[in-house]
């Protein structure tokens, strides 16, 4: 399920001994993959080594990441990305060496790029790759609803699952729903961003795959963990409900931008000795501390002193969407604003990718592996997706190698009787809209047990509404949104209010200190939440 780094990468390697079917919600292009732009963390060069980078990611993940988790991603990086360059992805290069960018909290060089825009050209080559595998399928516009679990088979609820046996999927052109039975089954569904107002992630990113992981029984990790990028563009309009903010990368902090008040200070080292250049959590609270203290709406990202031909080498994108809006970054100021970015939590994966559950995997954003830990390293996810998504590849093929035939017979096929259509779009529009308010006014950057309490029984209460809608009305993608929109913004609430200090993306005025007896993930499910 999903089509971005995770999910072709899986794809194509997968495809050497089996056959795969990809589902994907919208065009398959379509994810978050496709907008990073900053890149992919590698040691790559001589003045660095795998010691480094774990040392910098287990810093920067507050002492909740798994260290077993963290060196796979580091020692699998380097021919991973070799790997990549032979499917065709063009990384930049200088004097026909790769070219490695610095972000904040890495102590050297090693983000591997494709300009500023990475993700953009992964996906291509992985795609055209994907397209030219006999043995991969692609379904567009198809959205995953639920798993098949014994829960389908046996018709009654029990207490606890233990496979998965395929997925529900909505066939949104043909509006029908369709039953795909699978010998593995791999959730790679991507981000949560959407369900706060400012987000950096594209409109696919309703926590799907989460919240189907969690209905169906498994372990989800660490959801009170959600990254928010400090530096988005701070566009002065309505948002739209989809809408996406535009990210200022954190390379350009790298290369040397310096984040400004209104008024021009240079605020950074009041927080970190760092200066611009501290990591992500510390960066956005700070941010939102100076806006709360001046009442301003942004402050601003000052990239002028940057030369000219680096900035138009390096950034073309920024400075070409930053002049789209009548910001010229070779002498003004850029506004930015934080916004959620990167859910460090999810569906709770062994170091092969596998679940709690039988024949299910899951990968990329969607999974909780244990390398962020309680905050994320910049431009370590896709890293983790590639290299956990080449470890379940080879799991894959041993698991189908040594199973025993699955009976599949007695699945049945969705029910939809006493559903109907829906004129009610208004209802889907304003929960929708709801949702939204309540997590960025209760549960962003800055977190209490006031706040994240009233946001629970305001979420509970939205979740209630939409459960009794989805069980009278016709499919749509946007319902089926929404409902998981619901689910995981409760799973965030609920993980915060379980972790009672403040540690890495989680900060509580109530508890605004580490706590030893906190130093291990936050660990749900359907069975232990009500
Ligand atoms: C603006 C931006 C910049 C970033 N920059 C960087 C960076 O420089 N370096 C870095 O390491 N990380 C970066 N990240 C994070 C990184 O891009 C993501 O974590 C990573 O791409 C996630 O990959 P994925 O394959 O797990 O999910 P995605 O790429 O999001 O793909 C998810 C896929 O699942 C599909 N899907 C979702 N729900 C369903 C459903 N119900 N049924 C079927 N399909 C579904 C989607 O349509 C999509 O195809 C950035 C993120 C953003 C938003």
């Amino acid at each position: 399920m999903g089509s971005g780094i995770a999910g072709l990468t899986f794809a194509l390697k997968a495809a050497r001994y089996a056959k795969v079917l990809i589902i994907t919600k919208k065009e398959q292009a379509e994810s978050n993959t496709n907008y990073a732009q900053g890149g992919i963390a590698s040691v790559i060069s001589s003045d660095d080594s795998y010691k480094l980078h774990i040392k910098d990611t287990l810093e920067t993940g507050a002492g909740l990441s798994h260290l077993d988790a963290v060196e796979q991603i580091v020692k699998n990086g380097p021919h991973l990305i070799n790997e990549l360059i032979k499917l065709g992805v063009n990384f930049s290069r200088s004097n026909g060496k790769l070219e490695l960018g610095m972000e904040g909290g890495h102590s050297r060089n090693r983000i591997v790029h494709a300009k500023d825009l990475t993700g953009k050209e992964v996906e291509r080559a992985l795609l055209f790759n994907v397209s030219k595998n006999k043995n991969i399928a692609i379904l567009e516009h198809h959205t995953a609803i639920d798993l098949i679990t014994e829960h389908n088979l046996i018709r009654k609820k029990k207490n606890n699952y233990t496979s998965c046996y395929g997925a529900y999927v909505f066939d949104e052109l043909n509006e029908k729903i369709i039953t795909v039975i699978s010998k593995l089954c791999v959730i790679c569904t991507g981000g949560v961003g959407q369900v706060y107002l400012h987000t950096t992630n594209p409109a696919i990113a309703t926590g799907d795959g989460i919240a189907i992981g969690y209905r169906a029984g498994c372990k989800i990790g660490n959801m009170e963990f959600v990254q928010f990028h400090p530096t988005s563009l701070y566009e002065n309009k309505p948002e739209d409900q989809n809408s996406q903010a535009f990210l200022i990368s954190e390379a350009l902090r790298g290369a040397g931008a310096i984040l400004k008040t209104r008024s021009g200070e240079d605020f950074m080292h009041k927080y970190d000795a760092r200066g611009s250049l501290a990591p992500r959590d510390i960066a956005a609270r700070a941010i939102d501390n100076e806006m709360k203290k001046s009442g301003d709406e942004y402050v601003y990202l000052d990239a002028a002193q940057l030369k000219e031909k680096d900035i138009k080498n390096e950034f073309p994108n920024i400075y070409k969407k930053c002049l789209s809006k009548g910001i010229n970054m070779l002498k003004d100021m850029i506004p930015v604003v934080p916004s959620a970015h990167y859910m460090c939590g999810g569906i709770v994966s062994d170091l092969n990718g596998k679940t709690s559950l039988n024949r299910l995997y899951v990968l990329g954003e969607a999974s909780m592996t244990g390398v962020h830990g309680a905050n994320r390293l910049a431009s370590n996810s896709l890293l983790e997706a590639l290299v956990f998504a080449d470890k379940a590849a080879k799991q894959c093929r041993a698991e189908l190698a040594s199973s025993k035939h699955v009976k599949t017979e007695n699945i049945p096929e969705w029910d939809s009787s006493g559903t109907e259509n829906t004129e009610e779009w208004v209802l889907i529009s304003q929960n929708r809209n709801e949702i939204k308010q309540v997590m960025s006014n209760y549960v962003g950057i800055v977190r209490s047990n006031l706040r994240l309490n009233r946001a629970l029984r305001r979420i509970k209460l939205i979740k209630s509404e939409i459960e009794t809608f989805y069980k009278k009305t016709r499919i749509s993608r946007e319902l089926l949104e929404l409902r998981n929109m619901a689910q995981v913004s409760y799973l965030i609430i609920h993980s915060a209010l379980l972790r009672r200090e403040s540690r890495g993306l989680h900060y509580s005025t109530d508890y605004p200190k580490l706590n030893k007896k906190y130093l291990k993930d936050t660990i749900i499910t359907n069975f232990t939440v009500k």
